[in-house]
């Protein structure tokens, strides 16, 4: 089966005076996953609802495999658009056995009982509950419940598969498991996904692209390699990991980079929004371009270590700089509180904007995680910058 292509041009929804959907140009290609990715309130729920034909948008065309399902004449209802969808709150009948559940979703299918039943048992087997036919939902975890909902979205093996934050009721363990399931079956099946998000982590693990929502607006569309290197926006960069912003004078700029001074260190590193030398900006850092390194090392931002937090695979620490506070930065070593510290900005990880610096007003995403071999043992040093 191969999956649905999605075009949608100048896609728009309003209730009353808040723009849900502010002209949305997206296409997805057929078989990909695309991840939406936003704060809550940016309009990614209306996006998906959209996609799926319970919303109807008051502006814009959109085109599942090459018919038009929406435009100013046209509304295709859900149930012909050939899709699948899996809630947050799982949405299984609570009097259907897992096998009615998951076989209901044929009913419109004229499939031979047979076939609706070998079917129904095959969708099961590929998430891996065929032992659990007969069960009712009640007897089954939140993560079963939810292998269900996917098992009965997959069933009648639509084009196109929408999700909307179906791990955001479980707990971090079977949240990974889960989510690891999902892009397995959904890669297997060959099916178009669509799914939304406000948790960055999940999004950059699932995603062959990310499209980040601002506002009702489509601020990204990139890998999310792409989008964490080089995020469009101030926007982005906050929420797709960000070890805090602090203020820096703008020595020179160079089309869309600039070089910008922190007390005497000087960086060159990308602007986002125009700068003006001799002006200020602020500098948003990434947690892995901020590197413990010794105290009296040139080049090196002073700090005080504030809070240290055990992870495991390491240690998360926030640190107070002369300039503002830093938090969800690595290290393999415990470092006390109070402790004085260098911290090495890597220009790579670092982004200039023009606006005022913004340490929690903004929802701020949690910390990516990233190989062990990119990060520099303290009191080692990275290389030079
Ligand atoms: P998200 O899914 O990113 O949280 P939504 O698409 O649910 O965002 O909402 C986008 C904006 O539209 C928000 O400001 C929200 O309050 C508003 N909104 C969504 N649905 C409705 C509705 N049925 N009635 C009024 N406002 C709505």
């Amino acid at each position: 089966m191969s999956g649905h292509r999605i075009e949608a041009a100048g896609l728009g929804k309003s209730y009353g005076s808040v723009r849900a959907l502010a002209g949305i140009d997206l296409e997805v290609e057929p078989g990909e996953f695309l991840v939406l990715l936003g704060p809550s309130g940016s309009g990614k729920s209306t996006l998906l609802r959209t996609l799926a034909g319970v919303e109807r948008p008051d502006a814009g065309t959109l085109k599942i495999a090459g018919r038009t399902v929406e435009d100013a004449g046209t509304h295709l209802p859900p149930e012909r658009r050939d899709l699948g969808m899996v809630f947050q709150d799982y949405a299984l009948w609570p009097h259907l056995t897992v096998a009615q559940n998951v076989g209901f979703a044929l009913r419109r299918s004229r499939l031979p009982r047979t076939e609706a039943a070998a079917r129904t048992a095959e969708a099961l087997g590929s998430v891996g509950l065929a032992e659990h036919a007969g069960r009712y939902p009640s007897d089954l975890s939140g993560g079963q419940q939810q292998r269900v909902a996917l098992a009965r979205a997959i069933v009648s093996r639509p084009g196109l598969l929408l999700f909307d934050e179906p791990l955001s009721n479980l707990d971090a363990d079977l949240r990974e498991r889960l989510r690891l399931e999902i892009s397995r079956v959904t890669r297997l099946c060959g099916a178009t996904a669509v799914y939304i998000t406000h948790d960055q982590s999940e999004a950059f693990a699932l995603a062959d692209r990310i499209g980040v929502l601002d506002h009702g607006r489509l601020v990204q569309l990139d890998r999310p390699e792409e989008v964490y290197r080089n995020p469009a926006t101030a926007f982005v960069a906050r929420f797709t990991g960000c070890a805090g912003e602090l203020p820096v004078q703008v020595a020179g700029t160079d089309g869309q980079r600039a070089t910008v001074r922190i007390g005497s260190i000087a960086l060159s590193i990308r602007a986002l929004g125009t700068l003006h030398p001799g002006g200020t900006a602020s500098m948003i850092i990434r947690p892995d371009a901020a590197a413990f390194t010794s105290p009296t090392e040139a080049d090196a931002v002073q700090a005080v270590v504030t809070d240290v937090a055990y992870r495991g695979r390491g240690y998360e620490h926030a640190v107070r700089t002369e300039a503002g506070l830093l938090t969800g930065l690595h290290g393999p070593t415990r470092l006390e509180r109070g402790a004085r510290v260098g911290i090495r900005l890597s220009p790579q990880g670092c982004h200039a904007h023009p606006g005022a610096c913004n340490n929690g007003e903004e929802p701020k995403a949690t910390t990516v995680r990233f190989e062990p071999e990119q990060r520099v043992p303290f009191p080692g040093r990275q290389p030079a910058l």
